[in-house]
């Protein structure tokens, strides 16, 4: 078998990978071995601000002007409803809080990102006596379809390997490489986590933090928007609602904890004044980086590899971003953007 890419991981970096190259009219096989769970766990939302400190995300406008028409376009091959723009409101326990959100609405970078409007106690299931600010440019993506959607359409067009990669097998030669009967110009990888188990990248500061987020079934709460206070409170329909995330650094297992199950709980129950019941609870390691940036460039010496990792907490958003930074980095010798070059870490 002869493609232009390989691709070792499925998940949201993966995913966007592939899509461009599907636009560009490359070939591609991704190899995929379920070890990680992070993009199927994730919450799903884009928003361009980060709420705990008022601050923008890195590029937000940029990265959310290639983030709409990229779903649209996935809706459209998968033919599911990915993007929910539903509305995300930051919850506030204090009139000191509603003093920061117009502070922040004054702040040139979160121009556009911020309603100055305080909406008043909407909900008899919220503690909200303080009200809300409305984020705006935000939304869901329903990434567990995503990634069942993607998989199976690459299983109809034999473009997917259900195995681990082996790093020892793959061969470098002058014009591409090679990797058990297969042949590509390049191998990305996109491996999140499981990137610290691969011997060419492993040296990247990779860190990995642990998300949690348990699932409930809460028939009094009819909530219609995305709340963010200690927790998010995501509804996904039908009464139930997705509650998350923790941020372990220690533990680097997908297995879900007490602890952060008891964590939760306990920040859910400060928001909420109506019965719930707990239906799933899910964990998933984030791959997270040192400085808070995307890991993606070329190997030092194997000039045919390329990486494509560090998504952090917000791969929904970042994802198709890079994807198309990597593939016009290599395709058309474009400049990678140095803070998300991994040439940043040699010395
Ligand atoms: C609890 C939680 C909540 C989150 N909520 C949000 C959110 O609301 N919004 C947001 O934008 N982001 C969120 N995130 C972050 C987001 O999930 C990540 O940024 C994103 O999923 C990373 O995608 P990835 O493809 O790099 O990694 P992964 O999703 O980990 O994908 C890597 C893939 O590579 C495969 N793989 C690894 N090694 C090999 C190998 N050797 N052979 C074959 N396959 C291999 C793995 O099985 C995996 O499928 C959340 C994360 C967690 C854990």
């Amino acid at each position: 078998m002869k493609v232009n890419y390989i691709i070792v991981g499925c998940g949201l970096a993966g995913i966007s990978f592939a899509e461009v190259l599907r636009r560009a009219n490359k070939s591609y096989v991704v190899i995929e071995d379920n070890s990680q769970r992070s993009s199927s766990v994730a919450g799903g939302i884009y928003n361009p601000v980060i709420l705990k400190r008022f601050s923008a995300v890195w590029k937000a406008q940029e990265q959310l002007d290639v983030l709409r028409p990229f779903y649209q376009g996935l809706e459209e091959l998968l033919n599911v409803k990915l993007d929910h723009k539903i509305e995300l409101r930051r919850l506030f326990s204090s009139i000191e809080e509603q003093n920061n959100w117009f502070l922040a609405c004054d702040n040139l970078k979160l121009h556009g990102f911020l309603d100055p409007n305080i909406i008043g106690s909407s909900f008899d299931g919220i503690n909200d006596t303080f009200g809300y600010g409305k984020v705006l440019q935000a939304g869901r993506i329903d990434t567990a379809l995503l990634i069942t959607n993607f998989r199976k359409y690459l299983e109809s067009n034999n473009a997917i390997i259900k195995a681990s990669f082996k790093h020892a097998a793959l061969e470098t030669h002058q014009d591409g490489i090679a990797y058990k009967n297969i042949k590509a110009d390049y191998i990305i990888f996109a491996e999140g986590f499981g990137l610290n188990s691969n011997p060419f990248f492993n040296d990247l500061p990779l860190n990995g933090t642990k998300g949690e987020l348990i699932t409930i079934h809460a028939p009094e709460l009819q909530l219609d928007v995305v709340i963010k206070s200690s927790v998010f409170v995501i509804p996904l329909g039908n009464d139930i609602y997705r509650i998350g995330a923790t941020y372990e650094r220690n533990d680097k297992t997908n297995v879900p904890s007490e602890a952060g199950k008891d964590e939760l709980v306990t920040k859910l129950n400060k928001v909420l004044k109506c019965k719930y019941t707990i239906v799933d609870h899910v964990a998933g390691i984030r791959p997270t980086v040192r400085d808070r940036r995307p890991l993606v460039g070329q190997h030092g010496t194997h000039k045919h590899m390329y990486v494509l990792n560090g998504l952090g907490t917000r791969g929904v958003m970042i994802g198709p971003y890079v994807a198309t930074a990597l593939f016009e980095y290599i395709e058309r010798g474009t400049v990678l953007d140095p803070e998300l070059d991994i040439r940043r870490f040699q010395t």
